[in-house]
């Protein structure tokens, strides 16, 4: 079920989300309707914060712009370790018409949970330690114009 996605300033989105203290059949339920939500909107990640859900829950999918990189739901993301520092584009489905360079970790090492609650870790780099790093800041309320260095004139 595609759930609607909450646009900048709703105030919901500066909420920090707690800890899912099971992966139920609520929580998959939860990561497919946020998977389908994304890919509706040509998304490359969403948190369940943007869908107004305040539970620790992101999916990612950049393969379209590496192809190589498959989909992942993280359940309580944590992010272990930081190196490097690298900027970049981003834009975010909550914030439409936005893009910005925001500066973030070159590469990430994240922990948590699959959608079978299963303990996982991911080494990222690219686009994909980027749009972690993204998804996870709207689990904090963070948003990354709240980061940005140089606001852009909406792209297009
Ligand atoms: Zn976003």
């Amino acid at each position: 079920m595609r759930r609607e996605i909450l646009v900048y300033p709703d105030p919901f989105l500066a909420r920090k989300a707690v800890s899912v203290a099971a992966v139920d059949d609520r929580i998959r339920a939860l990561i497919r309707d946020m998977f389908e939500t994304m890919y509706a909107s040509e998304g490359v990640g969403l948190a369940a914060t943007q869908v107004g859900v305040g539970k620790r829950v992101v999916v990612v999918d950049v393969s379209p712009v590496d192809e190589t990189i498959a989909p992942v739901a993280v359940v309580n993301p944590e992010i272990v370790e930081r190196k490097g520092s690298v900027s970049g584009e981003e834009g975010c489905l909550s914030v439409p018409g936005v893009q910005g360079e925001v500066c973030r970790a070159e590469t990430v090492v994240v922990r948590g949970l699959d959608g079978e609650g299963k303990p996982l870790q991911l080494q990222a780099g690219g686009i994909l330690s980027r749009a972690l790093q993204h998804e996870i800041d709207h689990l904090d309320g963070v948003l990354f114009i709240d980061r940005i260095s140089t606001t852009a004139a909406p792209a297009r």
